[in-house]
């Protein structure tokens, strides 16, 4: 059952169409791991990328600023006289606690041409107090670090007219420019320096600028890449690293945000996916139904319309009307069916009769024998057959010629056919001339009276037979046995008892009819023997 299934055409449809899912299946997770996921990652980092970009130009426009800012107080003659020790007013003018807050400085140094400190202004980050100092000494004694920092600055780059990131916490930015007239003229003498720091509120104002959440870390060493991108459920985390002065620290300057583009093409990818897969199944399902609809149904029709033509056609079946191929392939069944059942018939007409007579040949009559015999043998009925042989045939031949004598075989055993029929035996032409019948529920002496009317009408025939000893037409020479009497228990038995009969009716002169008798066995067969 299961064999056969597995080689049913709905099997290997199957097979095929589940192997093309499969197929199509691990195509689409290719597809999704190497290129639609690649490219949705892709596009997420262009995203945060471009968003961490803003904080950067953020970045840069404080760096322009406060380098702008250092660079109006360092080229102006009020500090070029100030830094020279010229003008002692210049730091009640210039300098207050709150123009360091409304500025947002941290710090403001300046040094002189040989870069040593000259004058120091500050808030403590540790503690918000403003102080003035003309070294780092006491209340300046914090800014220390930073001060050394900016000499060793001076000394790398006495031309510095730049902004840098200083590592601290918070990390500061920190511009400088050489001090000079207000025209520029003359040489340069000293530097001043403007520190900012990157605190909360230096924070929030990227925040504001950008409109993205800013975060800011000190990060030891240096990091291999200038940006680092972390995913932590839906959240995305860019970092841009950052050099600081003297460079064995970086400032990590990043960002996050929702993954929701990301997440949003995810969904519609899902979504394209399930319909995809929805879809591939119910276009798959429609095959099915549409091949075991179309093909498989009427295949199975069409099959069970060959397995049922070996009994008889069904012809009024829907198969024999269909336009398509398997209306064309049942029609074709029914022709080769009908041809097969002629050729068979003609086939058991050809095996079975006789071509001259049309008669039941002797394999035939053999057949039925045995079979009457035995039902005769169950039943307790009677059985008796006859052999009737033309007389003197041979004669016939030889004066009429051999077509002449199968007209006449042909006549004979037309009577002879018609007469059994109306009497309800069975006879057939069991050789030459020869004819044998069967005669079931007859006794010997009913059979008498029956071959008494085959051989009348034979000879009503009154074919012509000028040269017969027995009569001028011809003629026929009858012997009948009966079943279960001695000597005839078996069909052979049966027939070698009317031979005998025959041959006793041939020996008691032809144109008769005997029925055997145990007695007549041997002075039959002795009379047989000594015809000529
Ligand atoms: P008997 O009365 O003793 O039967 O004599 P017979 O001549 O009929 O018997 P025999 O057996 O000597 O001859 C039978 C003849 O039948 C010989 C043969 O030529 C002829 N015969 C047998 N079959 C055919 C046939 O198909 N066509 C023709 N035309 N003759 C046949
Ligand atoms: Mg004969
Ligand atoms: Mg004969």
């Amino acid at each position: 059952m299961l064999q056969r299934f597995s080689r049913s055409l709905r099997f290997r449809f199957l097979a095929a169409l589940s192997g093309v899912l499969l197929l199509a299946l691990i195509s689409l997770v290719i597809l999704s791991k190497w290129v639609i996921f690649p490219a949705l990652h892709k596009e997420e980092h262009a995203v945060v990328t471009k968003e961490l970009e803003k904080i950067e130009a953020g970045l840069n426009v404080s760096h322009e600023t406060l380098l702008a800012q250092a660079r109006d107080w360092a080229i102006w003659d009020d500090t070029y006289e100030f830094v020279q020790g010229n003008y002692p007013g210049y730091t009640d003018t210039n300098f207050s606690q709150q123009m360091f807050e409304e500025m947002h400085y941290q710090l403001m140094a300046f040094f002189n041409a040989e870069g040593e400190v000259h004058f120091l202004a500050g808030i403590n980050p540790a503690n918000g107090q403003y102080h003035t100092c003309r070294s780092v000494e006491r209340e300046c004694r914090w800014m220390d670090g930073l001060v050394h920092t900016m000499q060793a600055s001076i000394k790398e780059d006495p031309l510095q007219r730049k902004s840098a990131l200083y590592a601290g916490s918070p990390p500061l930015i920190v511009a400088s420019n050489p001090i000079f007239r207000t025209d520029e003229s003359g040489p340069s003498q000293g530097w001043l320096f403007k520190v900012r720091p990157m605190d909360a509120d230096w924070l929030s104002t990227i925040e504001r600028y950008t409109g993205l959440p800013t975060m800011l870390s000190v990060v030891n060493g240096k990091e291999d890449n200038d940006i680092a991108i972390n995913i932590t459920g839906n959240t995305i985390f860019a970092q841009r690293f950052l050099t600081t002065y003297p460079s064995n620290e970086q400032i990590a300057l990043g960002t996050q945000l929702k993954r929701t583009s990301y997440l949003a093409s995810l969904e519609t990818f899902r979504y394209v996916l399930l319909w995809t897969a929805c879809l591939m199944l119910l276009v798959i399902g429609l095959v099915l139904l549409l091949l075991e609809r179309i093909i498989l149904k009427p295949l199975k029709i069409l099959t069970s319309f060959t397995q049922q033509i070996s009994g008889d056609i069904d012809e009024s079946s829907s198969l024999l009307k269909r336009g398509d191929e398997i209306g064309i392939l049942a029609r074709a069944f029914q022709n080769q069916f009908k041809r097969q059942q002629q050729l068979n018939a003609e086939l058991i007409q050809l095996s079975t009769h006789d071509p001259l007579t049309g008669l039941p040949n002797r394999r035939l009559f053999d057949q039925r024998l045995q079979e009457v015999v035995n039902n005769a043998q169950t039943t307790g009925q009677s059985l008796s057959v006859m052999m009737i042989d033309i007389d003197h045939f041979k004669l016939f031949n030889d004066h009429y010629g051999h077509p002449e004598g199968d007209i006449c075989l042909r006549r004979v055993a037309q009577t002879m056919h018609e007469v059994a029929t109306a009497h309800g035996f069975f006879i057939a032409r069991t050789g030459g001339e020869e004819f044998s019948a069967m005669l079931p529920a007859t006794s010997a002496t009913q059979a008498m009276e029956k071959s008494q009317a085959l051989s009348h009408a034979v000879d009503q025939l009154r074919h012509p037979h000028q040269v017969s000893p027995v009569a001028s037409y011809v003629t026929v020479s009858i012997g009948i046995s009966q079943l279960d009497i001695e000597g005839a228990m078996t069909p052979s038995g049966l027939m070698t008892a009317a031979d005998q009969a025959l041959y006793a009716a041939k020996a008691d002169g032809r144109h008769t009819a005997k029925v055997y008798t145990p007695s007549l066995a041997n002075t039959a067969f002795s009379s047989h023997n000594t015809l000529p």
